[in-house]
């Protein structure tokens, strides 16, 4: 291959952070705030134990308190992260459960009271795409007419063997549908895949890689499988041991999903983002500074670009 002809600051792919300072000129911090939502995984509508792998806090656990208003839990947020950050403007992330898993009018309060905030430059909204009805998809629309808005879409896979064995509870076309009318919309759409499922290998990571390069969508989340406490996977674990992935394996393979990967996705996560206190493997993943600055050393040292492999005509292979 030829040499990197795409620079992104001192990184090698295109990082969230790079995307943020080009975008808005300043550094730009997360707020998680809390909708007090619940997962139609959940509740019983489409099953009651959740994602094989979902904590209990719905895979949010770093959100504010849901008895405080949103301005009042932006407020809170903003107080963590004070000591990081030296700028004055913020996302807010409605990152637990399902967030457009709940009646329009709750929706629309929280997400304008949220997108209202002076310090708030982009709403995102992390949700399952089943859970994307005419009424919320305009009223997306409409907040994103305000400020950006960005809906996260947890697909995890596109395997349907694995989508089956994590209980994700929904089919690709269904994913393929919501991207379609996301965009339709304006709306950025950021998809949330795990790596190192005992289902896959670095093959079935990499067509998922394939196929979301031919979609039309703006940022990826490369998150590792963290078996975590009081989960139906944790109990799994228990019983069927598998191998979880070294970090030598998790650098490796992260690699070749960067190299693959279309330069304008803007990788939002190159880790998971699991509390520690629930960790229970893979060990090494607790010390996230030191995965991500492996992995930077990785594509160093191999010269590895996002793009450098990646080939319009790549197809979606057949596992
Ligand atoms: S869809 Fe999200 S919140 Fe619902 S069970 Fe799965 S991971 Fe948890």
């Amino acid at each position: 291959m030829g040499t990197q002809t795409v620079y992104w600051g001192e990184k090698r792919y295109h990082s969230l952070d790079y995307h943020l300072k080009n975008r808005f000129g300043q550094k730009i911090y997360k707020l998680s705030l809390n909708g007090d939502m619940t997962c139609p995984n959940r509740d019983g509508t489409l099953g009651n134990r959740g994602c094989i792998f979902c904590s209990r806090g719905g895979s949010g656990d770093f959100a504010a308190s849901c008895a405080l208003s949103i301005k009042e839990q932006i407020e809170a947020a903003k107080t963590l992260v004070a000591k990081k950050t030296t700028g004055s403007s913020y996302i807010a992330y409605f990152q637990a459960y399902t967030n457009t898993y709940a009646p329009y009018e709750k929706l629309k309060k929280i997400f304008t009271e949220a997108i209202s905030h002076p310090d708030i430059c982009i709403l995102s909204v992390a949700t399952r795409p089943d859970c994307l009805n005419d009424n919320v998809l305009n009223l997306l629309e409409k907040l994103n007419g305000i400020k950006p808005v960005w809906v996260e879409l947890g697909l995890q896979s596109i395997h349907e063997h694995t989508a089956r064995f994590i209980r994700r509870g929904y089919e690709l076309p269904i994913f393929e549908k919501a991207v379609s009318a996301l965009r339709k919309r304006g709306i950025e759409v950021i998809v949330h895949v795990i790596t190192g499922l005992p289902t896959e290998n670095e093959n079935h990571m990499l067509a998922t890689i394939h196929y979301l390069n031919k979609m039309d969508i703006q940022g990826i989340k490369l998150q590792l499988l963290h078996i975590l406490k009081e989960t139906d996977l944790a109990d799994y674990y228990e019983r069927h041991p598998f191998r979880v992935l070294s970090m030598d394996e998790y650098i490796k393979i992260t690699g070749q999903c960067i190299a693959n990967l279309r330069t304008d996705i803007v990788i939002h996560r190159l880790t998971g983002d699991g509390p520690k206190s629930l960790l229970l493997a893979p060990a090494w993943s607790a010390d996230k500074r030191r995965v991500l600055n492996q992995i930077q050393a990785h594509l160093k040292q191999n010269n590895i670009w996002q793009g450098k492999e990646f080939k319009n005509d790549n197809y979606i292979q057949t596992i």
